[in-house]
C-alpha cells in the first residue's frame, strides 16, 4: 500500500540526530508526487505503537494526523501561494500516552508552480467602490473572519473531495488578475463554466459555517471539514443550506449564478486550509483514504 504512495522519503530517527527519543516513525509519503506553491497534499506516517498524537510543524502551520489502518497516520496541509521554491523540514512529533515525546526531521521539497495573468473587466462599482459600500466590505470581512474561526477538531471530510459541478474549467488559481485596467488581484480559487442555475454539489461532507450574501462574493457558502479545512463556493443564484447544517457529500447546496463581482455567470469554488488559499483543483486530485479517523 506504501508503495502505491509514490514515497518520496524514508525516515528512521535512529539515525536522525534531531531525536530526542528514538522516534517510532518509520516511513512517511507525501502526495502528490510533486509539490508547488498552491498544492493541497496528504502525508503518510507509518507510526509504530500506539501514540496518543501525532502531529507535525511545517511551513510554519501545524499539522494534526488523524489514525487509519495498519498504524498508519494522515494529514492533510498545503503549501502557500507565497512559498518559495525550496527544502522545508516536516518537524514529526509523536506522544505517548505515558508521556513520552519524540521528534523527527524530514525534508520536503517545493517547487515553483508557473501562474497566468489575465485582464478582466467588471463593473466600476466592484473597482472602486463608494463610501457606503466600503463600510459594508468592511463589515463583511469581519463576517468572514469569525466565520474561519470555526473548528472542527477532528477530519469530517471522507475520501476523495468530488467537484462541485461536471464542467469544465475556465479559471485556474493563481492567475494573476488586473480588474478595468487598475486593480490587481490573485484569483484564489477555481471557476467553473457553470451556466446560472446549475446544481452545485458538497465536495466532502461539512458542515455550513457560512451562508449569505457577500459584495465580492455574491451569494457564498462555506463548509468546515475538519482540522482547518474549508471549501468554498460563490456566485451563487440560491442558497439550500443555512449556517450550521451538516452537509453530505455530492449533496446539492445551491444553484450556480452571477452575484457579486463577476464577468458573468460561473461557480468559484475556494480551498482554505489554516488561513491559507489553495487550489481546488489539486484537492480534488487528491486520492484520500475513506475513513482517515477510524482505527
Ligand atoms: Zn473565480
Amino acid at each position: 500500500m506504501i508503495r502505491s504512495l509514490a514515497p518520496i522519503f524514508l525516515i528512521f530517527c535512529a539515525a536522525s540526530a534531531v531525536a530526542v527519543h528514538s522516534s517510532p516513525v518509520t516511513a512517511v509519503t507525501v502526495k502528490p508526487k510533486v509539490l508547488v506553491n498552491g498544492t493541497v497534499c496528504l502525508f503518510t506516517a507509518q507510526v509504530a505503537g500506539h501514540p496518543e498524537k501525532v502531529s507535525a510543524q511545517w511551513l510554519e502551520h501545524e499539522l494534526t494526523f488523524s489514525p487509519g489502518q495498519d498504524d498508519k497516520w494522515y494529514a492533510l496541509a498545503g503549501v502557500a501561494y507565497e512559498t518559495k521554491p525550496g527544502t522545508y523540514d516536516l518537524d514529526m512529533r509523536v506522544e505517548q500516552g505515558d508521556g513520552q515525546v519524540s521528534h523527527s526531521l524530514q525534508p520536503v521539497r517545493v517547487k515553483a508552480a508557473t501562474y497566468k495573468t489575465a485582464r478582466l473587466t467588471v463593473p466600476e462599482k466592484y473597482v472602486t467602490p463608494g463610501p457606503e459600500t466600503l463600510k459594508r466590505i468592511e463589515a463583511e470581512r469581519e463576517i468572514k473572519k469569525e466565520a474561519f474561526a470555526h473548528f472542527i477538531p477532528v477530519p469530517d471530510w471522507s475520501g476523495d473531495f468530488i467537484a462541485p459541478v461536471s464542467l469544465a474549467v475556465s479559471e485556474n488559481y493563481g492567475t494573476s488578475r488586473r480588474f478595468n485596467g487598475k486593480l490587481a488581484s490573485l484569483h484564489s480559487g477555481t471557476d467553473f463554466r457553470a451556466p446560472a442555475g446549475t446544481p452545485v454539489h458538497a465536495s466532502n461532507d461539512g458542515e455550513v459555517i457560512l451562508a449569505r450574501e457577500l459584495y465580492y462574493e455574491g451569494n457564498c457558502i462555506v463548509i468546515d471539514h475538519g482540522l482547518g479545512f474549508m471549501t468554498m463556493y460563490m456566485h451563487l443564484s440560491k442558497l439550500d443550506v443555512k449556517m450550521g447544517d451538516k452537509v453530505k457529500k455530492n449533496e446539492v447546496i445551491g444553484l450556480s449564478g452571477g452575484t457579486g463581482r463577476v464577468t458573468g455567470p460561473h461557480l468559484h469554488m475556494a480551498v482554505r486550509w489554516s488561513g491559507l488559499y489553495l487550489d481546488p483543483v489539486k484537492l480534488l486530485g487528491l486520492e484520500l483514504p475513506e475513513t482517515p479517523y477510524v482505527r
